[in-house]
């Protein structure tokens, strides 16, 4: 068993005035691809390196296993990890580059020879007319260079696997491809591994789960399904999905005991009961409309006359071949829908686009957490 578990951890770095990493719960199943995921700074590296062992942990257990690792040594923690500069030995061979952390813990020769062989099989550098394993890096690609990087994680054969940003210094079209690699590694070898990424598609397409945060606090652990349709507060709801969920800023008003979001341009009854109810719950008059692109002009939005419409002025125009995307203006707020490629519309057009309300979402706008 190889679950990763994170109790009440904190991080400072001395000179900081806050600790960088807050009170962080996490518990990392077993054979489980794990995502923490959030914008630059946010203490996603901070976290990895403390399961790591690089960096000390200044409160709370970190356990990997079942055993408590904060006063166990880097190298005894059983895991490995892969970076995003992939840190080979240039004068090296790909065979040697992976070959050496086995040699550090003497395991003998015909084992070495098997594990690297066998890494190099699932990795795709095992093609004896390009005799990878006898080049030296400079040599490589810089897709293939990450492999290499990946493959002297698999030969060591850890409890874990952890990865930081191990994509970003790649081309879009390799970050793609690799990405499908990791994932399919992932299931071929069924460990651990946790992964460190600034990019909402990267963590949407990999992982089991998703780990949100944002200013070192996690803001929501769930699978991308229920990240995406439920985000717990504005920020997982701005911060997954491209292009990202609209929001409007407005109120609630009850009239008749009807239940209305009202903005400037517009305003959109609430009826389904349950939406009632949290409203009622929350107690709150300020509040952010957030409805996704995709849920706004789309057929099956455009079908049912019972849905809310909102009008607006088509200023830019983007055909993405599968999809359209139209950047709008109310007259007071800009959003952005996708719609059918086949929907004819012009530049400078006033269109009327329904809102699919079963996909709708309401914030606070005291604390940005979600109502419905
Ligand atoms: P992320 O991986 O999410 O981009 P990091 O964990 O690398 O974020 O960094 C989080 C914050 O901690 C940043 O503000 C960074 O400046 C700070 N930080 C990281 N390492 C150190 C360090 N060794 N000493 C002081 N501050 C650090």
């Amino acid at each position: 068993m190889a679950e990763v578990i994170l109790d009440h951890v904190y991080k400072a770095y001395p000179g900081n005035p806050e600790p960088t990493v807050k009170d962080i719960n996490l518990h990392i199943k077993d054979k489980e691809f794990m995502v923490l995921v959030g914008p630059s700074g946010c203490g996603k590296s901070t976290t990895l390196r403390m399961i790591a062992g690089l960096e000390e942990i200044t409160g709370g257990t970190i356990s990997i296993g079942g055993v408590v690792v904060n006063n166990i040594p880097p190298k005894n923690r059983d895991i490995a990890m892969v970076f995003q500069n992939y840190a080979l030995y240039p004068h090296m061979t790909v065979y040697e580059n992976m070959a050496f952390g086995l040699r550090l813990r003497h395991f003998n020769k015909a084992e070495i020879d098997r594990r690297v062989r066998e890494a190099a099989a699932i990795l795709g550098l095992d093609d004896p007319k390009e005799n990878y394993l006898e080049r030296k890096p400079k040599n490589l690609s810089g897709g293939q260079r990450q492999r290499v990087a990946v493959g002297r994680a698999i030969v060591r054969q850890p409890k874990a696997f952890l990865f930081d940003e191990p994509l970003s210094n790649l081309d879009a079209k390799m970050r793609v491809q690799m990405r499908a690699e990791i994932s399919r590694l992932h299931h071929r070898l069924e460990s651990t591994m946790i992964y460190v990424t600034h990019d909402q598609v990267e963590a949407m397409t990999m992982g089991d789960r998703i780990c949100v945060m944002k200013d070192g606090i996690i803001q929501q652990v769930a699978d991308p399904i229920s990240l995406y349709n439920n985000p717990s507060n504005k920020f997982v709801a701005g911060f997954i999905g491209t292009p990202p969920m609209n929001f409007f800023d407005g109120r609630l008003e009850e009239k008749d005991g009807k239940m209305f979001f009202v903005e400037d341009t517009f305003s959109i009854e609430l009826t389904d009961p349950e939406w009632k109810k949290k409203v009622q719950a929350a107690n709150v008059t300020d509040v952010t409309f957030g409805i996704r692109p995709e849920d706004i002009g789309s057929e099956t939005a455009e079908q049912n006359p019972d849905f809310p419409r909102i009008k607006a002025k088509i200023e830019v125009i983007e055909p993405m071949g599968a999809e359209t995307h139209i950047y709008l203006n109310t007259g007071k707020h800009n959003f952005i829908a996708r719609i059918d490629p086949l929907r004819k519309v012009t530049y400078g057009e006033e269109i009327e686009l329904s809102v699919f309300m079963p996909k709708a979402h309401l914030f606070r706008n005291d604390t940005e957490e979600a109502i419905f």
